[in-house]
């Protein structure tokens, strides 16, 4: 009789999820690059940027990846980029946002079960992160994910977060389109939206009222209807 293999040879090797590392250099391209832009800019952050609002909220965005003025030099994300003008009116007329807009890391943001991220946390050249890097940020982006609660919403900012998000989430690819919605595990589902930047809602590709129909979507989801979420709906304990 042969003996039966290991119980490591059956059982996947679960999935350690790395906390979020100030000093990450994973990526080289990333990481000279980060310091090039340091070297003229000594004042921004040039460092991985956390995500933003806590853990174990209910909604989570995922944006693509900080922007040079911006997240990258405020160190939270959205902050001081163009994107982020749409994306915190928006959180604060549906009731996730102290205030409708996000200047620098000590402007008073509160945000209410509600967290901000990105598929990629160091801002990539010509905003454009590679498949590798992608890839090799996707760990912390599962971290990210992980805390998201049973009936949790997703809102992810374009294909790249889409599809980053899917991973992250060890699910199967699925075809992203701006306001489509997928169901995945313990009640959570991953809303599509196309990205806030200044590209396409300069050329209305993205509107205000496309976006909005997303967040109405999501307050669906979540058994409220339209801006602003009455507080009854809400869970008792998010920790900020
Ligand atoms: N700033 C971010 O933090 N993420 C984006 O996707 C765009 C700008």
């Amino acid at each position: 009789m042969s003996a039966l293999p290991e119980k490591s040879a059956i059982l996947p090797e679960p999935r350690q999820l790395p906390v979020y590392d100030a000093g990450c250099r994973r990526c080289a391209r990333l990481a000279t690059f980060l310091d090039a832009v340091r070297a003229v800019h000594p004042s921004y952050l040039c460092r991985p940027v956390p995500p933003f609002g806590a853990a174990g909220a209910r909604l989570v965005i995922v944006g693509l990846a900080p922007g040079l003025h911006g997240a990258n030099a405020s160190g939270r994300p959205f902050t001081g980029d163009h994107a982020g003008i749409l994306l915190y009116e928006t959180l604060h007329a549906y009731g996730y946002g102290s205030q409708p807009r996000g200047a620098s890391r000590d402007d008073g943001l509160i945000l209410d079960d509600c967290r901000i991220t990105n598929a990629v946390k160091c801002l990539p050249p010509g905003n454009k992160p590679v498949p590798a890097e992608i890839r090799a940020c996707n760990d912390y982006l599962a971290a990210d994910l992980a805390s998201v609660p049973d009936g949790g919403a997703i809102v992810a900012l374009g294909r790249i977060a889409h599809e980053a998000t899917l991973k992250a989430l060890s699910r199967r690819p699925a075809t992203f389109a701006h306001g489509a919605q997928h169901r995945l595990d313990r009640g959570i589902v991953l809303f599509d939206s196309y990205h806030c930047s200044r590209y396409n809602t300069n050329t209305r590709r993205l509107t205000p009222e496309m976006f909005h129909a997303v967040f109405d979507g999501v307050a669906r989801h979540f058994g409220h209807h339209g801006p602003g979420a009455p507080q009854a709906d809400r869970p008792a304990a998010v920790a900020r």
